[in-house]
Protein backbone atom coordinates (compact mmCIF):
# COMPACT_ATOMS: atom_id res chain seq x y z
CA UNK A 1 0.00 0.00 0.00
CA UNK A 2 1.20 3.44 -0.97
CA UNK A 3 1.86 5.48 1.92
CA UNK A 4 0.20 9.08 -0.13
CA UNK A 5 -1.03 11.87 2.36
CA UNK A 6 -4.56 11.01 1.54
CA UNK A 7 -4.10 8.05 3.37
CA UNK A 8 -2.20 9.26 6.06
CA UNK A 9 -4.70 11.72 6.79
CA UNK A 10 -7.25 8.69 6.69
CA UNK A 11 -5.31 6.72 9.05
CA UNK A 12 -5.22 9.34 11.62
CA UNK A 13 -8.86 10.21 11.54
CA UNK A 14 -8.98 6.45 12.05
CA UNK A 15 -6.80 6.82 15.09
CA UNK A 16 -8.54 10.14 16.18
CA UNK A 17 -11.97 7.78 16.40
CA UNK A 18 -10.32 5.33 18.05
CA UNK A 19 -9.20 7.30 20.66
CA UNK A 20 -12.41 8.89 21.33
CA UNK A 21 -14.04 5.53 21.76
CA UNK A 22 -11.62 4.26 23.84
CA UNK A 23 -11.85 7.14 26.30
CA UNK A 24 -15.32 7.32 25.89
CA UNK A 25 -15.25 3.84 27.11
CA UNK A 26 -13.66 5.07 30.31
CA UNK A 27 -17.13 7.41 31.01
CA UNK A 28 -19.72 5.03 30.88
CA UNK A 29 -22.08 8.09 31.53
CA UNK A 30 -20.93 9.70 28.49
CA UNK A 31 -22.86 8.44 26.21
CA UNK A 32 -24.95 10.43 23.11
CA UNK A 33 -23.84 12.78 20.64
CA UNK A 34 -21.05 15.35 21.63
CA UNK A 35 -22.66 18.77 22.35
CA UNK A 36 -21.68 21.63 20.87
CA UNK A 37 -23.80 24.75 21.43
CA UNK A 38 -25.28 26.14 24.51
CA UNK A 39 -28.57 23.70 25.16
CA UNK A 40 -31.69 25.62 25.10
CA UNK A 41 -33.52 26.61 28.32
CA UNK A 42 -36.92 24.61 29.75
CA UNK A 43 -39.57 27.23 28.89
CA UNK A 44 -40.84 28.63 32.04
CA UNK A 45 -44.32 29.54 33.06
CA UNK A 46 -43.71 33.53 33.08
CA UNK A 47 -45.60 34.97 36.27
CA UNK A 48 -45.56 39.15 36.22
CA UNK A 49 -44.90 39.76 39.59
CA UNK A 50 -44.22 43.30 39.29
CA UNK A 51 -47.96 43.63 36.68
CA UNK A 52 -49.56 41.81 39.72
CA UNK A 53 -47.66 43.84 42.50
CA UNK A 54 -48.27 47.71 40.60
CA UNK A 55 -52.51 45.55 40.57
CA UNK A 56 -51.87 45.48 44.41
CA UNK A 57 -51.58 49.07 45.03
CA UNK A 58 -54.93 49.88 43.22
CA UNK A 59 -56.43 47.83 45.52
CA UNK A 60 -55.80 50.51 48.59
CA UNK A 61 -57.43 53.16 47.20
CA UNK A 62 -60.23 54.67 49.75
CA UNK A 63 -59.83 52.75 52.92
CA UNK A 64 -60.90 53.58 56.61
CA UNK A 65 -57.73 53.85 58.68
CA UNK A 66 -56.08 50.74 59.95
CA UNK A 67 -54.99 49.60 63.58
CA UNK A 68 -54.46 45.83 63.20
CA UNK A 69 -57.12 44.99 65.50
CA UNK A 70 -60.29 42.61 64.53
CA UNK A 71 -59.36 40.27 61.84
CA UNK A 72 -58.26 37.49 63.71
CA UNK A 73 -55.02 35.85 63.88
CA UNK A 74 -53.75 37.70 60.78
CA UNK A 75 -50.06 39.29 60.37
CA UNK A 76 -48.60 41.97 58.36
CA UNK A 77 -45.25 42.94 58.31
CA UNK A 78 -44.24 46.61 57.82
CA UNK A 79 -41.00 48.49 57.86
CA UNK A 80 -40.11 52.18 58.97
CA UNK A 81 -37.90 54.80 58.23
CA UNK A 82 -35.68 53.53 55.09
CA UNK A 83 -34.50 52.71 52.96
CA UNK A 84 -31.31 51.59 53.87
CA UNK A 85 -28.75 50.60 51.52
CA UNK A 86 -26.79 49.18 54.55
CA UNK A 87 -29.91 47.57 56.24
CA UNK A 88 -32.57 46.47 54.06
CA UNK A 89 -31.01 44.86 51.80
CA UNK A 90 -30.49 41.69 54.40
CA UNK A 91 -34.00 42.19 55.27
CA UNK A 92 -35.25 41.42 51.60
CA UNK A 93 -33.04 38.17 51.63
CA UNK A 94 -34.68 37.44 55.21
CA UNK A 95 -37.83 37.95 53.65
CA UNK A 96 -37.30 36.02 49.98
CA UNK A 97 -36.06 33.06 52.48
CA UNK A 98 -38.81 32.83 54.14
CA UNK A 99 -41.03 33.80 51.23
CA UNK A 100 -42.39 36.71 52.80
CA UNK A 101 -43.90 40.46 51.20
CA UNK A 102 -43.93 43.32 53.79
CA UNK A 103 -44.73 47.14 53.43
CA UNK A 104 -42.21 49.65 53.71
CA UNK A 105 -43.19 52.78 54.58
CA UNK A 106 -40.37 55.20 53.32
CA UNK A 107 -38.67 58.44 53.70
CA UNK A 108 -37.79 59.92 50.67
CA UNK A 109 -35.48 61.85 52.04
CA UNK A 110 -33.17 58.64 52.30
CA UNK A 111 -33.33 58.25 48.45
CA UNK A 112 -33.31 61.56 46.65
CA UNK A 113 -29.98 60.44 45.26
CA UNK A 114 -28.14 63.24 47.01
CA UNK A 115 -24.74 61.55 47.21
CA UNK A 116 -23.75 57.61 47.55
CA UNK A 117 -24.95 57.28 50.39
CA UNK A 118 -28.48 58.25 49.00
CA UNK A 119 -28.02 56.97 45.26
CA UNK A 120 -27.34 53.44 47.25
CA UNK A 121 -30.74 53.85 49.12
CA UNK A 122 -32.85 54.61 45.87
CA UNK A 123 -31.18 51.59 44.01
CA UNK A 124 -32.06 49.21 47.74
CA UNK A 125 -35.60 51.06 46.91
CA UNK A 126 -35.72 49.65 43.52
CA UNK A 127 -34.78 46.22 44.43
CA UNK A 128 -37.20 45.85 46.96
CA UNK A 129 -40.10 47.29 44.34
CA UNK A 130 -37.95 44.16 42.05
CA UNK A 131 -38.58 41.84 44.54
CA UNK A 132 -42.29 42.27 44.78
CA UNK A 133 -42.71 44.26 48.23
CA UNK A 134 -45.12 47.95 48.85
CA UNK A 135 -43.72 51.13 49.38
CA UNK A 136 -45.81 52.85 51.06
CA UNK A 137 -45.67 57.18 51.92
CA UNK A 138 -44.40 58.06 55.35
CA UNK A 139 -43.42 61.68 54.36
CA UNK A 140 -40.37 62.80 53.12
CA UNK A 141 -37.83 63.80 55.72
CA UNK A 142 -39.95 62.24 59.10
CA UNK A 143 -41.52 65.45 60.62
CA UNK A 144 -44.14 65.72 63.44
CA UNK A 145 -46.88 66.23 61.09
CA UNK A 146 -48.39 68.44 63.75
CA UNK A 147 -45.69 70.98 64.23
CA UNK A 148 -45.57 71.99 60.67
CA UNK A 149 -47.50 74.60 58.58
CA UNK A 150 -50.15 73.27 56.09
CA UNK A 151 -47.73 73.62 53.01
CA UNK A 152 -45.03 72.23 54.23
CA UNK A 153 -47.62 68.86 55.53
CA UNK A 154 -48.65 69.24 51.87
CA UNK A 155 -44.89 69.05 50.39
CA UNK A 156 -43.66 66.25 52.63
CA UNK A 157 -46.55 64.09 51.34
CA UNK A 158 -46.19 64.82 47.97
CA UNK A 159 -42.43 64.13 47.10
CA UNK A 160 -42.70 60.78 48.80
CA UNK A 161 -45.88 60.37 46.91
CA UNK A 162 -43.46 60.97 43.30
CA UNK A 163 -40.89 58.98 44.35
CA UNK A 164 -43.08 55.80 44.75
CA UNK A 165 -44.62 56.80 41.36
CA UNK A 166 -41.63 57.11 39.61
CA UNK A 167 -40.13 53.52 40.53
CA UNK A 168 -43.67 51.63 40.67
CA UNK A 169 -45.35 53.63 37.77
CA UNK A 170 -48.36 53.65 39.97
CA UNK A 171 -49.38 55.92 42.41
CA UNK A 172 -49.43 54.86 46.16
CA UNK A 173 -52.25 54.67 48.21
CA UNK A 174 -50.85 53.96 51.56
CA UNK A 175 -49.61 56.39 54.60
CA UNK A 176 -48.36 56.22 57.94
CA UNK A 177 -47.50 59.83 59.72
CA UNK A 178 -44.76 59.51 61.71
CA UNK A 179 -44.82 59.04 65.57
CA UNK A 180 -48.11 57.88 64.51
CA UNK A 181 -49.14 61.79 64.61
CA UNK A 182 -51.62 63.22 62.08
CA UNK A 183 -52.48 67.03 61.55
CA UNK A 184 -55.94 68.02 60.34
CA UNK A 185 -55.15 69.44 56.86
CA UNK A 186 -52.54 65.98 56.27
CA UNK A 187 -56.27 64.19 56.93
CA UNK A 188 -58.27 66.11 54.79
CA UNK A 189 -55.60 66.41 52.07
CA UNK A 190 -55.07 62.36 52.09
CA UNK A 191 -58.76 61.96 52.13
CA UNK A 192 -58.52 63.85 49.31
CA UNK A 193 -56.17 61.65 47.44
CA UNK A 194 -57.69 58.55 48.74
CA UNK A 195 -55.28 57.43 50.86
CA UNK A 196 -55.54 54.75 53.46
CA UNK A 197 -53.56 55.63 56.40
CA UNK A 198 -52.26 52.68 58.17
CA UNK A 199 -51.35 52.35 61.91
CA UNK A 200 -49.97 49.53 63.98
CA UNK A 201 -50.70 47.27 67.18
CA UNK A 202 -47.83 45.22 67.67
CA UNK A 203 -45.23 47.95 67.78
CA UNK A 204 -41.83 45.56 68.06
CA UNK A 205 -40.40 48.31 70.78
CA UNK A 206 -37.16 48.56 68.47
CA UNK A 207 -36.41 52.38 68.77
CA UNK A 208 -35.67 51.41 72.68
CA UNK A 209 -34.49 48.44 73.12
CA UNK A 210 -31.32 47.54 70.63
CA UNK A 211 -31.28 44.07 71.24
CA UNK A 212 -32.62 40.88 69.00
CA UNK A 213 -34.10 39.22 71.86
CA UNK A 214 -35.86 41.86 73.48
CA UNK A 215 -37.24 42.39 69.78
CA UNK A 216 -38.73 39.39 69.79
CA UNK A 217 -39.86 39.55 73.17
CA UNK A 218 -41.80 42.58 72.57
CA UNK A 219 -43.28 41.27 69.43
CA UNK A 220 -44.00 37.78 71.09
CA UNK A 221 -45.76 39.45 74.27
CA UNK A 222 -47.64 42.07 72.01
CA UNK A 223 -49.22 38.77 69.47
CA UNK A 224 -50.00 37.16 72.36
CA UNK A 225 -51.75 39.86 73.58
CA UNK A 226 -53.75 41.14 71.06
CA UNK A 227 -54.07 38.01 68.99
CA UNK A 228 -52.68 39.14 65.79
CA UNK A 229 -52.32 42.63 64.11
CA UNK A 230 -50.05 44.81 62.24
CA UNK A 231 -46.11 44.84 63.28
CA UNK A 232 -44.33 47.64 63.42
CA UNK A 233 -40.22 47.49 62.89
CA UNK A 234 -38.02 49.92 61.27
CA UNK A 235 -35.43 48.52 58.33
CA UNK A 236 -32.59 51.02 59.53
CA UNK A 237 -31.88 48.80 62.42
CA UNK A 238 -29.62 46.08 62.56
CA UNK A 239 -31.02 44.58 65.38
CA UNK A 240 -34.24 44.52 64.10
CA UNK A 241 -33.72 43.26 60.87
CA UNK A 242 -31.70 40.34 62.58
CA UNK A 243 -34.77 39.86 64.63
CA UNK A 244 -37.45 39.50 61.41
CA UNK A 245 -36.03 35.51 61.20
CA UNK A 246 -36.33 34.53 64.78
CA UNK A 247 -39.82 36.45 65.21
CA UNK A 248 -41.30 34.21 61.85
CA UNK A 249 -39.90 31.29 63.63
CA UNK A 250 -41.28 31.35 66.82
CA UNK A 251 -44.62 32.76 64.90
CA UNK A 252 -44.70 29.58 63.23
CA UNK A 253 -44.03 27.67 66.41
CA UNK A 254 -47.22 29.11 67.76
CA UNK A 255 -49.26 28.26 64.61
CA UNK A 256 -48.55 24.62 64.35
CA UNK A 257 -49.64 24.33 68.37
CA UNK A 258 -52.65 25.91 67.20
CA UNK A 259 -53.15 23.52 64.49
CA UNK A 260 -52.18 20.80 67.00
CA UNK A 261 -55.02 22.00 69.39
CA UNK A 262 -57.75 21.98 66.80
CA UNK A 263 -57.60 26.33 66.44
CA UNK A 264 -56.72 28.85 63.90
CA UNK A 265 -52.85 29.28 63.47
CA UNK A 266 -51.28 32.22 62.84
CA UNK A 267 -51.66 34.05 59.06
CA UNK A 268 -48.39 36.35 57.80
CA UNK A 269 -49.86 37.79 54.70
CA UNK A 270 -50.46 41.57 53.17
CA UNK A 271 -51.91 44.64 54.42
CA UNK A 272 -54.35 43.75 51.70
CA UNK A 273 -56.06 41.54 54.04
CA UNK A 274 -56.64 44.54 56.51
CA UNK A 275 -58.52 47.20 54.35
CA UNK A 276 -62.16 48.11 54.96
CA UNK A 277 -63.44 50.67 52.62
CA UNK A 278 -64.31 54.28 54.02
CA UNK A 279 -67.66 54.21 52.71
CA UNK A 280 -70.46 51.61 52.86
CA UNK A 281 -69.65 48.30 52.44
CA UNK A 282 -66.06 46.19 52.07
CA UNK A 283 -66.46 44.22 48.92
CA UNK A 284 -66.44 39.89 49.65
CA UNK A 285 -63.26 37.98 49.57
CA UNK A 286 -62.46 37.12 46.08
CA UNK A 287 -62.10 33.67 44.81
CA UNK A 288 -58.47 34.12 44.23
CA UNK A 289 -58.06 35.26 47.81
CA UNK A 290 -59.97 31.75 48.93
CA UNK A 291 -56.66 30.03 46.70
CA UNK A 292 -54.08 31.52 48.21
CA UNK A 293 -55.57 30.66 51.75
CA UNK A 294 -55.53 27.49 51.24
CA UNK A 295 -52.43 26.78 49.69
CA UNK A 296 -50.72 28.86 52.68
CA UNK A 297 -52.92 26.18 54.75
CA UNK A 298 -51.59 23.55 52.86
CA UNK A 299 -48.43 24.74 53.24
CA UNK A 300 -48.34 25.22 56.93
CA UNK A 301 -49.59 21.80 57.77
CA UNK A 302 -47.00 20.35 55.54
CA UNK A 303 -44.45 22.37 57.61
CA UNK A 304 -45.67 21.45 61.10
CA UNK A 305 -45.71 17.91 59.87
CA UNK A 306 -42.17 17.37 59.04
CA UNK A 307 -40.79 19.27 62.25
CA UNK A 308 -38.72 16.96 63.59
CA UNK A 309 -40.16 16.00 66.99
CA UNK A 310 -37.92 14.62 69.87
CA UNK A 311 -39.11 11.33 72.00
CA UNK A 312 -40.90 12.29 74.77
CA UNK A 313 -39.01 12.08 78.41
CA UNK A 314 -39.36 8.61 80.27
CA UNK A 315 -40.86 10.09 83.31
CA UNK A 316 -44.16 10.80 81.16
CA UNK A 317 -44.37 6.82 80.99
CA UNK A 318 -45.41 6.69 84.51
CA UNK A 319 -42.50 6.07 87.25
CA UNK A 320 -40.56 2.94 86.70
CA UNK A 321 -39.94 1.10 89.63
ZN1 LIG B 1 -41.08 56.64 61.43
Amino acid sequence: MKLTARTMAKGGFATVAALVLLLGSEYPGRTGPVVTREPKAEPVAKVDLLKQVREQYAAFKGGRKIWGHGIGRKIAFTFDDGPHYQTTPRLLDHLDAYGLKATFFINSRRANRFGLASAKSYATLVETHRRGHLLANHTHAHPNLRTIPPLKQKLQIELTDRLIQRITGVPSYLFRPPYGAMAPYAKRLLRQRGSTVVMWNLGSEDDKYFSVSKVLNAVMSKLERHGGGIILMHDTHYWTIEAVPPVVQAVRVESCVNLARGEEPYEMVGLEYFWRSRVGKTPPRSRARHRQWLARRAALVKLCNSQPRAPLPAFIGGESS
